[in-house]
C-alpha cells in the first residue's frame, strides 16, 4: 500500500464511521503564539477542546502536515540517526469533541490496525498511563491482544500536551515489535527503549485536562478524544521496511539525491545518513515556505533556516551544490497530488531554496575548513577530551552563518563533543547588546522571497503584539 493510498483508507475508515474529513492546517498556528509550528493533529482544535469554540461536528479525521523542529517537541537532531522521526511528517487523526471516549477510540485502533491494515497482533503492544485503571481494562477486553501486552508507563511516554500550556491528558500508544534484529540488539531491549526495534505508531490521547502558565491542571468541559498515527511509520511497516525513510514516501527522493552525486543508497552509512536529512529537509522546507515561512535570523524563519543549511552541508559531503532548489522541487511534484497548495509557490520556493543556498554556499566552504582545522588541533591537543568552545561556535554562528546544528552534526561525525551551553550565552550575549543597540528599522536585511512577494502585492501583518517571534504572515 502506498504512502497516498494509506492516508486515503484512514480518511475513509473514519468518514464512514461518522467523521468529517477536514483539510489539515496550515503548519504556521494560527493566533497561537505559544507554539512555534503545528506540531500535531489537535492543534487546529485547540480552542474546541478547551470550550472556547464550537464545532460544528462531534467527529472529525484529518491528515495534519506537522513539523517538530524547535519548541517542545523537536525532533531536529534525530533526524537522520533514527529510522522514525522526521522534523515534517502527517499526523492522521480522528477526534471526538466530546462525543465518544475511551472505549470507541480504542476500539477503533485496534480495528483499523488489525483488520483493515491486516497487522499481527502478536508483534503489538499498548501502554496506558500509570493511573488510567479505566484504558487498562477496556484493552484487557480486547480479544485479540495477547496477554501481557499491556503497560504502564510515567508522565514522560504516557501523558500528552501540545506544549506547556494547553490541553492535554492521559495517553494510551500502540507499538509494533518489529523483532530483536531491528534496533540496539541489546539483550535488555525491551518497549520503552529509544531505538528502533519497538515502534510507536500510534498515539490515542483522552484529552481531559488544560494546564495552565503556573501549572494548575483544570478538567475540560467534555472530555474528548484526540488521536495521532505518523502516515511515514505505518507506511514503511505496511511496505515491509524498517526505516521510515525506505518508504514510497520518500525512495524518489532519495534516489534522486543518489542519482545527482552518483553515490549510490544503502553503500556507506555516512552517506545514507546525509541522504536522509537532505529528503527530510527538503520536505519540511517546501511545506514552510508554501505556509509563508521564509529563512530570516530568528523566530519561525530562523528554524527554517537552520533545517535548509543543515540540509545544503550535508549536500557537501556528498559532492553537491546549487542541488537543494531541485529536491525542493521533486518533493513539490511528488506531493502536490495530495497538497495542490505546493504548486502556488513553486516559483518562489525555487528562489528561495536557490538564494539561500548561494548565500550560505559562499562561506560554508571556508567556516567547514575553519571547523576541520580546529577538531584537528583540539583532538591532538585533548585526544579523547576535545571539546569545541562555546565561543568558537558563536564565531562560526557570527562568520560564516553556521547555526549549531551544522556544528554539531561535524561534532558527532569526528567523535569529539561541544560546549552548547557556552554557545547559548554567547548567543544571549550579542542578543542583548544589539537590543541595547537597535536605533530604528532596517530593511536591508530583507531575503529575496519577501521582497519578491512585496512585488507580487502580498502584504504582511505585524504579529509582534500577540507572537514574541514569527515569519510575516501573508495576507
Ligand atoms: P516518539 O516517541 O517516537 O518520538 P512521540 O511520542 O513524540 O513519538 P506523539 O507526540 O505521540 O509522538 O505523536 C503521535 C504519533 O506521531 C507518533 O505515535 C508517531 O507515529 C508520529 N510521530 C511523532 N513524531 C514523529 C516524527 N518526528 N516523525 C514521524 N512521525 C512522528
Ligand atoms: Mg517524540
Ligand atoms: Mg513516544
Ligand atoms: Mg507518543
Amino acid at each position: 500500500m502506498t504512502g497516498q493510498e494509506l492516508r486515503e483508507k484512514f480518511l475513509r475508515y473514519f468518514e464512514s464511521r461518522g467523521h468529517t474529513r477536514i483539510a489539515g492546517s496550515s503548519l504556521v498556528p494560527h493566533d497561537d503564539p505559544t507554539l512555534l509550528f503545528v506540531n500535531a493533529g489537535m492543534v487546529q482544535f485547540k480552542k474546541v477542546f478547551m470550550g472556547e469554540e464550537s464545532s460544528a461536528c462531534q467527529r472529525a479525521t484529518t491528515a495534519q502536515p506537522c513539523v517538530r523542529a524547535g519548541g517542545k517537541h523537536n525532533d531536529l537532531e534525530n533526524v537522520g540517526y533514527t529510522a522514525r522521526h522526521h522534523t515534517f511528517f502527517e499526523m492522521l487523526g480522528n477526534f471526538s469533541f466530546g462525543d465518544y471516549f475511551k472505549r470507541e477510540a480504542i476500539h477503533f485502533a485496534w480495528d483499523f490496525l488489525t483488520k483493515e491494515l491486516h497487522l499481527d497482533p502478536q508483534k503489538l503492544w499498548v501502554t496506558v498511563y500509570q493511573d488510567d485503571d479505566e484504558a487498562c481494562r477496556l484493552w484487557e477486553e480486547v480479544e485479540d491482544l495477547p496477554k501481557g501486552r499491556i503497560v504502564r508507563m510515567g508522565e514522560k511516554d504516557n501523558f500528552w500536551a501540545m506544549g506547556d500550556t494547553g490541553p492535554c491528558g492521559p495517553c494510551s500508544e500502540i507499538h509494533l515489535d518489529q523483532g530483536p534484529e531491528v534496533g540496539c540488539g541489546r539483550p535488555d531491549c525491551r518497549l520503552g527503549c529509544d531505538c528502533d526495534r519497538f515502534l510507536e505508531l500510534w498515539n490515542l490521547v483522552f484529552m481531559q485536562f488544560y494546564r495552565a502558565a503556573d501549572g494548575t491542571m483544570t478538567r475540560l468541559p467534555r472530555p474528548s478524544i484526540d488521536t495521532g498515527m505518523g502516515l511515514e511509520r505505518v507506511a514503511a511497516v505496511l511496505q515491509g521496511k524498517h526505516n521510515n525513510f525506505d518508504s514510497d514516501l520518500f525512495t524518489p527522493i532519495i534516489d534522486r539525491i543518489a542519482e545527482i552525486s552518483g553515490r549510490r543508497y544503502h553503500e556507506n552509512g555516512q552517506d545514507d545518513i546525509s541522504m536522509r536529512v537532505i529528503a527530510d529537509h527538503a520536505r519540511a522546507t517546501t511545506f514552510l515556505v508554501a505556509d509563508g515561512v521564509l529563512p530570516a535570523n530568528e523566530g519561525r524563519g530562523y528554524v527554517l533556516r537552520r533545517i535548509m543549511r543543515r540540509a545544503i552541508r550535508y549536500g557537501r559531503t556528498l559532492g553537491l551544490s546549487d542541488f537543494f532548489h531541485d529536491t525542493c522541487a521533486l518533493v513539490t511534484e511528488l506531493m502536490a497530488p495530495s497538497y495542490p497548495h505546493l504548486k502556488n509557490t513553486a516559483g518562489l520556493l525555487q528562489q528561495v531554496a536557490s538564494h539561500e543556498e548561494s548565500r550560505f554556499g559562499a562561506t560554508l566552504d571556508q567556516g567547514l575548513l575553519r571547523l576541520d582545522q580546529e577538531i584537528e588541533r583540539l583532538k591532538q591537543a585533548q585526544g579523547d577530551q576535545a571539546r569545541l568552545d562555546g565561543e568558537f561556535i558563536f564565531r562560526l554562528y557570527d562568520t560564516y552563518g553556521f547555526p549549531v546544528d551544522i556544528v554539531r552534526d561535524a561534532a558527532i561525525e569526528r567523535g569529539i563533543s561541544l560546549d552548547e551551553q557556552g554557545f547559548d550565552r554567547a548567543m544571549e550575549r550579542q542578543r542583548e547588546m544589539s537590543r541595547k543597540s537597535w536605533k530604528g528599522t532596517d530593511v536591508s536585511h530583507l531575503e529575496a522571497g519577501v521582497l519578491e512577494l512585496d512585488q507580487q502585492g502580498l502584504k504582511s501583518e505585524f504579529t509582534g503584539y500577540e507572537a514574541t517571534s514569527g515569519p510575516a504572515r501573508i495576507l
